[in-house]
């Protein structure tokens, strides 16, 4: 199963931490699971910590089908990045047969339910990120933390 970086623990989020799971149901699912895990905006070539970026009026399929940007707070085009960042994590899944990730929500890369909307006020809309995008296109589901549970079914399915 791919899994975000983050959520194993591993500093690579824009302020330089992590989102790290322990919870009992997450312990439940790494022993039904192998993880590979994957910053897509590391992978990108973007540096951490790196400037917050959002998408600009849209969701994660519209970067892919380049119809809109995604743009940092500084108002640096950083699509290319999250594109490549999105195509990295699709290749590990064919290379590694996945069909299944649980990624970081409301990540403008891995958000699979919730994106922040654009404007860099803080406030989340309905919606999904690059790589969520890429890999669902391609048949991969995609699960946000939250939803381990959900993903424990999925697995004994
Ligand atoms: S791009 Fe994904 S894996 Fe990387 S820090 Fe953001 S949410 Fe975590």
């Amino acid at each position: 199963m791919l899994i975000s970086a983050c959520l194993l623990g591993q500093n690579v989020r824009y302020d330089g931490n992590n989102l790290g799971l322990d919870s009992l149901s997450f312990q439940r699912l790494s022993e039904l699971v192998e993880f590979v895990a994957i910053c897509p905006e590391v992978s990108g070539g973007l540096p951490t910590p790196r400037t917050p970026a959002e998408i600009i009026q849209g969701v994660g399929l519209d970067v892919i089908e380049q119809r809109i940007q995604v743009i940092t707070q500084t108002g640096e085009d950083v699509t290319d990045a999250f594109i490549l960042g999105a195509q990295n994590a699709l290749d590990l899944c064919k290379r590694n047969n996945i069909r299944a990730a649980v990624l970081t929500d409301s990540s403008p890369s891995c958000g699979s339910s919730k994106i922040y909307n654009g404007e860099f006020d803080g406030k989340k809309v309905a919606g999904h990120g690059v790589t969520t995008a890429l890999l669902r296109q391609h048949g991969i589901a995609v699960f946000s933390q939250f939803e381990l549970e959900n993903i424990i079914e999925f697995v004994n399915s």
